[in-house]
């Protein structure tokens, strides 16, 4: 064994560091950049969806792995060649898509220093700037969003991510408070713990509670309005082995369960609240929209992601804690050669090893400050209001309550709303998905960029009404 082992030692040679001898690495960042920078200043001219050809012309990618590698430069170069005709133009100001939001330029350019530095962003050992900075957007996340000061926040990859380790967190608690050990005997012979969610609860907090092994068939689910909004008549019983998981901003309506309502009675009942607040939660920064979130705060947890309204790259989104050793006990990951404590981010979030997601997040909110965060919240809810008027206007029925950024609508039939919605994507011009509400096909245009200006809103409006008189006209005139 030793000998065959020493034998591998001796003959083991490092190869050639410099295998690639052309490759200059500034010259190849300067390179990146500059295609970056192009690519960016097409946002305003690009298609909001790439069309068919650019589409096609991904399949050179389907290349075979080569053993003596391709030059780094060759590399960037098909990557933006080809890559960049086929982006969807999510960081565009005409894409209605989702709820994507746009790269705040400043929080782009905060993520290319991040990727510069290349530390990981576990403990302060690993990168001290990335903890003191992650230090303050925490402190400034819990100020602007006004949840109680003392919360901790862990800056993870999505809100997906963030909502588990929510709920990750709240069972361990409510175990805990049920006297039994979570960490040393899971979940065999544990008392039952319940969660309770809303009809229309968004797809990742179902699949969190799946994944942790609630069982969908398991899950107790609250009736809600036309809206989307927990009903709180009908809300089902809770006590001290419940998680009732509630939303800011459904993903089609954009609407806020009744939270002033429904919360303290579920404290009262020793459940744990956690709230998905993936975009909505940032209605809280504006003076005019914070009453949507009435009672929000009494919460005990929050998610809420950057790369959606705060307008920071992906992957950048926060788990919010109002019991810090809640989030650190479930999240802790030290070690003899990682011991860290409470702070650290890396016993806060899934990951380990983490670029500091924080730092974009940051940037975004020492640049446009208070005021600057809330005008883009509530330039993207006129956006969407005017839209909504405009729709009804121009023939189409709006199903929601348009309270937030989202309008969702449909035309006559199911048949017409798809063939609208596929029409707008061909065009090139603006983007929008569809969505199956309350039985019936519809189309949603979320408002998140910041980009999205009073020119480009004319021109959905316009492309709208232009689609709709279009199939009325066809529909009259079956000939044509
Ligand atoms: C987008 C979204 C999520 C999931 O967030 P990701 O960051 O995409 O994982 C969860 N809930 C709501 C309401 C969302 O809009």
């Amino acid at each position: 064994m030793l000998t065959s082992m020493s034998r591998t030692i001796r003959w083991f040679r490092a190869p050639r560091r410099d295998n690639h001898p052309a490759m200059n690495e500034i010259e190849l960042l300067a390179d990146a950049d500059a295609r970056a920078r192009r690519f960016v200043a097409g946002s305003e001219t690009r298609r909001a969806f790439p069309g068919a050809e650019a589409i096609a012309a991904l399949a050179a990618f389907d290349e075979t792995l080569t053993d003596a590698g391709r030059p780094p430069e060759e590399t960037l170069a098909m990557l933006d060649e080809i890559g960049s005709p086929a982006a969807v133009a999510g960081n565009g100001p005409r894409y209605f898509g989702f709820v994507v939001g746009a790269s705040l330029p400043v929080a782009a350019a905060a993520e290319r220093m991040v990727l510069a530095w290349d530390q990981s962003a576990s403990t302060p050992l690993g990168a001290p700037g990335g903890a003191a900075i992650e230090k303050v957007a925490e402190r400034w996340v819990l100020d602007i969003l006004r949840l109680p000061p003392g919360s901790a926040v862990g800056f993870g990859t999505s809100a997906s991510a963030c909502g588990l380790t929510c709920v990750t967190a709240a069972r361990r608690k409510l175990l805990a408070q049920a006297g039994w050990d979570f960490d040393r005997k899971g979940l065999a012979g544990a008392p039952p713990i319940r969660a309770v969610v809303s009809d229309v609860a968004h797809v990742t907090m179902i699949k969190a509670l799946r994944v942790l092994g609630f069982g969908t068939d398991n899950l107790v689910v609250a009736a809600t309005d036309d809206n989307g909004r927990i009903d709180p008549a009908r809300l089902p019983t809770l006590d001290d082995r419940t998680i009732l998981c509630l939303q800011a901003g459904e993903v089609n309506t954009g609407s806020f369960d009744p939270f002033a309502e429904l919360i303290p009675r579920a404290k009262a009942a020793g459940a744990w609240v956690h709230v998905d607040g993936a975009f909505g939660l940032w209605a809280r920064t504006s003076d005019r929209l914070r009453w949507l979130t009435d009672g929000i705060d009494q919460a005990d947890s929050w998610t809420t992601d950057g790369h959606k309204w705060l307008n920071t790259p992906y992957d950048c989104a926060m788990a919010i804690v109002r019991d810090p050793a809640a989030l650190t006990g479930a999240m802790s990951s030290d070690a003899a050669y990682s011991s860290a404590g409470a702070e650290a981010q890396k016993n806060r979030t899934m990951e380990f090893s983490r670029r500091a997601r924080g730092v974009a997040i940051w940037a975004a909110l020492r640049s446009l400050g208070r005021t600057g965060v809330a005008a883009l919240v509530e330039r993207c809810v006129a956006h969407a209001q005017r839209i909504s008027a405009a729709l009804e206007e121009a023939g189409y029925n709006v199903l929601n309550e348009v309270v937030l950024n989202q309008v969702l609508f449909r035309a006559a039939s199911d048949a017409e709303t798809v063939a609208i919605r596929d029409a707008a994507a061909a065009s090139g011009e603006i983007w929008f998905g569809g969505t199956v509400w309350r039985g019936q096909q519809a189309s949603r245009i979320s408002v998140s960029s910041w980009r999205t200006g009073d020119e480009h809103v004319d021109l959905a409006i316009a492309k709208l009404r232009q689609l709709m008189e279009g199939h009325q006209a066809g529909a009259t005139e079956p000939s044509m």
